[in-house]
């Protein structure tokens, strides 16, 4: 692994760690069914201009739930490799071992690929 400052570790730690909190909650309040009104309004709220019919909040909560579950794993991958060194390689593409940018990893810390990849990889699964 390339050697961030003690700044940079701690600021990609710090942001995978709330992302995983993030999601948690999401998956839980989902799990749970007491703030299922919370949540739909926290749906509405990220689609504001594309409200989603009453019908179809079932299937979106599960493609939500989809969603957060890779979401989930992908961070605390991320943060297990940024935890361990010497056994895994934060911040180096998947595919072709580049080097992320720390800017992207900034705004992504979970991110395994570099944009390249990750770009390529987004089109070989899209259905
Ligand atoms: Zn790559």
């Amino acid at each position: 692994m390339r050697p961030f400052t003690p700044g940079q570790h701690a600021l990609l730690e710090t942001a995978l760690l709330q992302r995983l909190q993030q999601i948690d909650r999401r998956l839980a309040e989902q799990l749970g069914g007491t703030t299922r009104a919370e949540h739909a309004r926290g749906v509405l709220q990220q689609d504001g201009d594309d409200a989603p019919q009453r019908g179809a909040a079932r299937e979106l909560d599960l493609a939500m739930s989809d969603r957060d579950t890779v979401a989930l794993g992908e961070a605390s991958a991320a943060l297990t490799r940024l935890r361990n060194p010497e056994g895994g390689h934060y911040g180096e593409c998947d595919d072709c071992g580049t080097e992320i940018p720390f800017d992207r990893l900034k705004v992504e810390p979970w991110a395994l690929r570099c944009v390249a990849c990750q770009e390529a990889h987004e089109h070989t699964s899209a259905h």
